[in-house]
């Protein structure tokens, strides 16, 4: 910790940019209770994914799958961000480049200020007409509406198993990725494209490296510092000073 400490001061006291990514994952949100996705307690264990988190699943049963999701979302709501997420935010404010590049759609940055968001994989908080290609913002527990003025049903703006990545958000991703003196990774399993990449962009770049993880991942070699703690305990040792700023 003491090392990863170290150089991450010296970056910020030597780069003119100061260009710093918070790349999230399931760990970040799980000690707000949020379940990740695979290993102990993870939702598709639970939950068959085919049913619940699929094109085809909305097109055979849409009104299954949006209660499903909802039951996400009231879980969501129920949980709160912890000191990581707001230490992460406190950075933000105080240091000009920071973006946080997350996997995560529960909105927990969001929630405790963070502005500087990029949702790889959308937002249990939006929903999307396919008929229209209209995003609406929906922040309650409970749907407002299913339904698109003009007629069709509203899915999550959530990328599902089988879909495509928003092109223009992973382009973007990568932009700044490439460009960063400091990329942290913090509870991510990293194994599915294209996040399994996005570390590697930024090691080939330049950038110093740091994995926040209590287990080993496949890409936990390729990093500058592994640290193999909780994302909470990490934030707190390496960024104490950004605590109450
Ligand atoms: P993952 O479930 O594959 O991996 C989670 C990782 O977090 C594991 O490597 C685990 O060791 C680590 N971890 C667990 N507790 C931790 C803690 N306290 N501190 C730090 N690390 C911890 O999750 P992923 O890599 O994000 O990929 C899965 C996909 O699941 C993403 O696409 C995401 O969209 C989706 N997902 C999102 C949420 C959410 O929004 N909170 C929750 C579950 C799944």
């Amino acid at each position: 910790m003491q090392k990863a400490k170290q150089q991450i001061n010296e970056i910020l006291s030597s780069s003119k940019n100061k260009s710093i990514v918070f790349f999230t994952g399931a760990g970040m949100s799980a000690e707000s209770g949020v379940p990740v996705y695979r290993g102990e307690g993870g939702v598709w264990h639970e939950y068959d994914w085919e049913a619940f988190a699929c094109q085809k699943a909305f097109d055979d049963n849409p009104q299954q799958v949006l209660d499903f999701h909802e039951l996400r979302r009231e879980s969501v709501l129920a949980c709160q961000p912890h000191i990581g997420h707001n230490i992460i935010s406190n950075i933000e404010n105080n240091i000009k480049n920071v973006t946080i590049i997350t996997q995560n759609i529960d909105g927990m940055h969001q929630r405790v200020g963070s502005e500087n968001v990029i949702e790889l994989h959308g937002s249990l908080w939006r929903m999307r007409c396919n008929q229209e290609g209209k995003v609406f913002e929906d922040i309650s527990g409970k749907y407002k509406t299913r339904k698109c003025k003009c007629g069709a049903i509203l899915r999550p703006d959530i990328t599902w198993f089988e879909d495509m990545l928003n092109q223009q958000v992973l382009i973007n991703a990568i932009k700044i990725i490439g460009n960063c003196d400091l990329f942290i990774s913090i509870g991510t399993s990293a194994v599915v494209y294209p996040a399994s990449e996005l570390p590697i962009i930024a090691k080939n770049n330049g950038a110093y490296t740091i994995e926040i993880n209590p287990e080993l991942t496949m890409l936990s070699q390729m990093y500058d510092e592994n640290l193999r703690v909780n994302a909470s305990d990490a934030l707190v040792g390496l960024f104490d000073e950004y605590r109450n700023k």
